[in-house]
């Protein structure tokens, strides 16, 4: 049987990557399509039939319930059934927190923390045994202190404590639930001087990190193919730090 996997955020960064691994194993995958995104999803969907993989592009906002629910049910009408859940979409906004108001604090939890139930929540009653849960927090979850992200980190946390539940809670049915704690990783988003560290900053970043550099879309793929499959079947509740030893040096 085909599994099918549902990635959030697929038109850039990890998730373009991810789509494309998981493609490449032969799932099918669900390129989750954000609509304010200005990057193109078709990228990631050619980058998915180069590999021999089947695709299909779905509109999701995670910040709207019922766009997580249309966006499961599309995966569904396309493919028939939803086996592995990529709960990847993710935004940054940098804000001091003295003056940081509501809306800003609002919008990272809506998108970083909520977003992840939502896109879970709307998917799990169709998983079966053998389906698994992998969503992306962040080192600023961990063990990371970040300046002017506090909302980000706050979100990146709640991600590790609702997947540890939601491993607990739905291991009995089959089902696993795994998160991934990325250090820094060279995408769009820390790319974008204005809310992370820019070209420079990653640079200067990447000398000062033990493995020498930073790290790449593809290198959280790998462990995304790798949560998603078989050889993790006794891994669940699990927060797994791919940094190149940033935080443990
Ligand atoms: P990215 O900006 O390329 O990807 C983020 C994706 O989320 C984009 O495709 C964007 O369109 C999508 N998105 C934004 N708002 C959305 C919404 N409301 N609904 C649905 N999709 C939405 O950056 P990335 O680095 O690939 O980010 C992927 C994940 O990895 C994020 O959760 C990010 O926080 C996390 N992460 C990244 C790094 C890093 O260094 N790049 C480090 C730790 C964690």
């Amino acid at each position: 049987m085909t599994a099918v996997s549902v990635i959030s955020g697929a038109a850039s960064g990890i998730g373009r990557a991810a789509a494309v691994r998981l493609a490449a194993r032969g799932d099918q995958v669900v390129i989750g399509s954000f609509p304010g995104d200005p990057h193109d999803p078709e990228e990631t969907l050619a980058g998915v039939e180069k590999a021999g993989g089947t695709g299909l592009i779905a509109e999701l906002d995670v910040s709207e319930t019922a766009s997580a629910q249309a966006f499961v049910a599309a995966a569904l009408e396309a493919f028939g059934r939803v086996d592995h859940v990529i709960a990847n979409a993710g935004i940054l906004r940098r804000a001091a927190f003295d003056g940081m108001t509501d809306d800003q604090w609002d919008e990272v939890l809506q998108v970083d923390l909520h977003g992840v139930m939502r896109l879970a929540r709307a998917a799990t009653p169709h998983l079966g045994e053998g389906g698994s849960i992998v969503a992306i927090s962040s080192i600023a979850g961990g063990v990371y202190g970040w300046a002017e992200h506090a909302h980000y980190a706050t979100a990146k946390a709640g991600v590790l404590g609702l997947i540890r539940s939601l491993a607990v809670e739905l291991g009995p049915r089959g089902i696993r639930a795994n998160a991934i704690v990325p250090g820094l990783i060279e995408t769009p988003q820390s790319l974008d001087a204005a809310n992370s560290l820019g070209p420079e900053g990653l640079r200067r970043a990447g000398a000062t990190i033990p493995c020498g550099r930073v790290g790449r879309p593809e290198e959280i793929a790998g462990v995304i193919e790798f949560l998603s499959s078989a050889a993790a079947s006794y891994v669940s509740g699990q927060a797994i730090t791919v940094d190149g030893a940033l935080t443990v040096a």
